[in-house]
């Protein structure tokens, strides 16, 4: 059966559980749904979804606990929102481990403190979506020369959502809505880089 693991070590875990699980519902199909907390947790997995949190702290447990060199080995998409944009990007303006899988450089905490949280109607796979922004990164600059990047949203001059390959980051928070768009968006693309 296919499987998408959430990757359980900090941060918005559960919210992302519960909206994967509701968009595998609405796509009326048999995916499991996992938390992943350790390397061997991964191979079983067919996508992973990286919660918002801290990307220093979710990096360096990815990193000792050997979670990155096992998603890389094994080519498996990844969603990550927030924190997890950071960790999916190749260079950010800290010094932390990265996964590094989108050539993407990014920067944190953009949009400001947790006090400067908030939300904003947004366009996204060309419908309207409720953007959630909690000390957001932004995305500085993309590799123009890969052709397999698409910009899925932008947002008051600058990119919200990108894709690469089957890799998706975006800088907003999914997982505190109800809405399964972008969960089912990613689902789709799973079964796609396994078909
Ligand atoms: N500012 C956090 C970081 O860079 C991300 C914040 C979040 O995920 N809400 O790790």
């Amino acid at each position: 059966m296919v499987k998408i693991g959430i990757l359980d070590l900090q941060g918005a875990v559960s919210e992302h559980y519960h909206i994967t699980k509701k968009a595998v519902e609405r796509l009326g199909l048999e995916v499991e749904v996992e938390s992943v907390r350790y390397a061997e947790d991964v191979k079983s997995c067919d996508g992973i979804i990286i919660s918002g949190g801290e990307s220093t702290v979710i990096g360096k447990l990815l990193h000792t606990r050997g979670i990155d060199k096992e998603i890389k080995n094994n080519n498996i998409p990844v969603f990550g929102t927030c924190a997890g944009m950071v960790l999916l990007a190749k260079k950010t303006d800290f010094n932390q481990p990265l996964i590094g899988l989108m050539d993407i450089t990014v920067k944190r905490n953009t949009y400001g403190r947790q006090k400067d949280s908030f939300e904003t109607s947004i366009n996204i796979l060309n419908q309207n979506y409720l953007g959630i922004f909690i000390r957001a990164p932004s995305l500085e600059s993309y590799d123009k020369t890969k052709k397999d990047i698409r910009i899925l949203s932008e947002h008051d001059g600058k990119i919200i959502a990108i894709q690469q390959g089957h890799n998706i980051a975006l800088s907003f928070h999914p997982e505190l809505t109800e809405d399964t768009l972008i969960h089912e968006y990613f689902i789709k693309e799973v079964l796609c880089s396994i078909s």
